[in-house]
């Protein structure tokens, strides 16, 4: 099939790149010039585990073509995803300025039948505003099919290529059998396609993410609560996660959520729920109980320092919002940084993937290191955000000679506290004994 992919990023990309990667021919167009000159260079502008090899094998191949040029997309391909952003406006709700543009460029240019697929996260109803934008444009036949992606960063490839299913809200079987055909190699292990109606397909992600965020928030109430009454989150996980009910996955306590999604679907469900005259109840509490948790370290810091941090420098590790990516969006760290700053503290940080997005955001804030350890140099203290698996194996020999003080703050309880305490440092963790 021929594809075009309009939106070049995180989802976009790595979209692209699968379908392309099982025979079609895709074109992958973004409005921003400088990323397609990195892509049309070879540069992939994301950090995402595996996706620079993909990306590679397929140019070569001539299934991927890089462009700015939306119109000849439109005009050649059979199936257009709309990936581009749905970004928060003030007022929590998704703001779908840019998928609206797409829609009228897609009426604007089509010469031909097309199966419009919104791959971004669109609140209920968008696919009708969509189907009116293009149909008001067009006297040329096209369908609207919602398929929310559920991938995570940093694990991308593996998630869109072996989903647990796959989710399309379309109203006509010609629609529906284009979908398949361009899913069934992802779904020859038995994982279903499920169809539905678009706004079910568009309430599906949203209740996905919600239900993933209350997970988060629900564990970093019991991490607050184990901490004044006593006990200990990691044992607490353990005696739930056990729990057939209850599992494992999305239980970790920690500096609390942030990301491109979780943060915006959340306040953009409250919205769409109000718009419509019914108050939720237990996602905006998530969304506060998540607010609160990011403020949690500099708490502890003050707890220890006090409120006054001036001639005091921390070490920080982890900037990106979550391992394996460079995405900053709505990362925790930043609220650390601007807490500890605000104090009168300087710091200086590293991180594996995400100190030039970093940068790009805060410039000179902050200082960074070339790697861990020199990040630790004179700090009176180290603070780890980000869980990278490289940190998690803490060398204190090592450590000893380079921090001033003896303190860690463990914002992903990731290191052991009793070892870290024989060793003669104190350990400040979320929820944990
Ligand atoms: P992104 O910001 O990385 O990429 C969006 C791209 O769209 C940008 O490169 C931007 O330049 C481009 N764009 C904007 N307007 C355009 C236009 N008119 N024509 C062509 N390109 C245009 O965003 P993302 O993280 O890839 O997210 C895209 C959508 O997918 C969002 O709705 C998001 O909620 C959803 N989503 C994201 C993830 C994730 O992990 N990032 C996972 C699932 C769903």
């Amino acid at each position: 099939m021929k594809i075009a992919v309009i939106g070049s990023g995180y989802v976009g990309l790595v979209v692209g790149t699968c379908f392309a990667d099982t025979g079609n021919k895709i074109y992958c167009v973004d409005v921003d010039e400088k990323k397609i000159a990195r892509l049309q260079a070879g540069e992939v502008p994301i950090y995402e585990p595996g996706l620079e090899e993909l990306i590679k094998r397929n140019v070569e191949e001539g299934r991927l073509l890089f462009s700015t040029d939306v119109a000849t997309a439109i005009k050649k391909a059979s199936v257009i995803f709309i990936a581009v952003g749905t970004p928060p406006g003030e007022d929590g709700s998704a703001d779908l300025r840019y998928v609206l543009a797409v829609a009228d460029s897609i009426g604007t240019h089509m010469e031909s039948p097309k199966t419009v697929v919104l791959k971004s996260t669109v609140p209920v109803g968008t696919n009708k505003k969509v189907r009116a934008r293009i149909a008001a444009k067009t006297k040329i036949d096209f369908d609207v099919v919602s398929n929310p992606e559920f991938l995570k960063e940093g694990a991308a490839i593996e998630d869109f290529t072996k989903p647990d299913r796959v989710v399309i809200g379309c109203e006509t079987e010609a629609a529906r059998k284009v979908m398949e055909e361009l899913y069934s190699p992802y779904l020859r292990t038995g994982k279903p396609l499920l169809c539905m109606d678009p706004a079910s397909a568009e309430m599906t992600k949203y209740a996905a993410n919600a239900m993933l965020a209350t997970r988060i928030s629900f564990m970093n109430e019991m991490a607050r609560i184990c901490e004044v009454v006593g006990a200990d989150v990691n044992h607490v996980r353990k005696g739930i996660g056990t729990d057939a009910r209850i599992g494992f996955p999305f239980l970790f306590a920690g500096v609390g959520y942030g990301g491109s999604c979780f943060p915006k679907d959340v306040r953009a469900l409250v919205q769409t729920a109000k718009e419509h005259g019914y108050q939720p109840h237990i996602v905006p509490a998530v969304e506060e109980v998540n607010e609160e948790q990011k403020h949690l370290l500099v708490q502890k810091v003050f707890k220890h320092f006090g409120k006054d941090l001036k001639g005091k420098h921390f070490a920080l590790w982890g900037l990106a919002f979550k391992p394996k990516t460079d995405d900053m969006r709505e990362a925790p760290s930043l609220v650390v940084v601007e807490g500890l700053r605000a104090a009168g503290a300087t710091v200086t940080a590293f991180d594996p993937e995400a100190m030039k997005e970093t940068k790009r955001m805060i410039g000179d804030a902050i200082t960074y290191a070339d790697n861990a350890l020199d990040a630790c140099k004179g700090a009176d203290a180290l603070i780890l955000v980000t869980e990278w698996s490289e940190f998690r194996h803490l060398d204190l020999e090592e450590i000893k000679p380079l921090l001033k003080g003896r303190v860690l703050f463990d914002g992903r309880n990731i290191w052991d506290p009793a070892r870290v305490r024989a060793q003669g440092f104190e350990y400040y963790g979320i929820g944990v004994r």
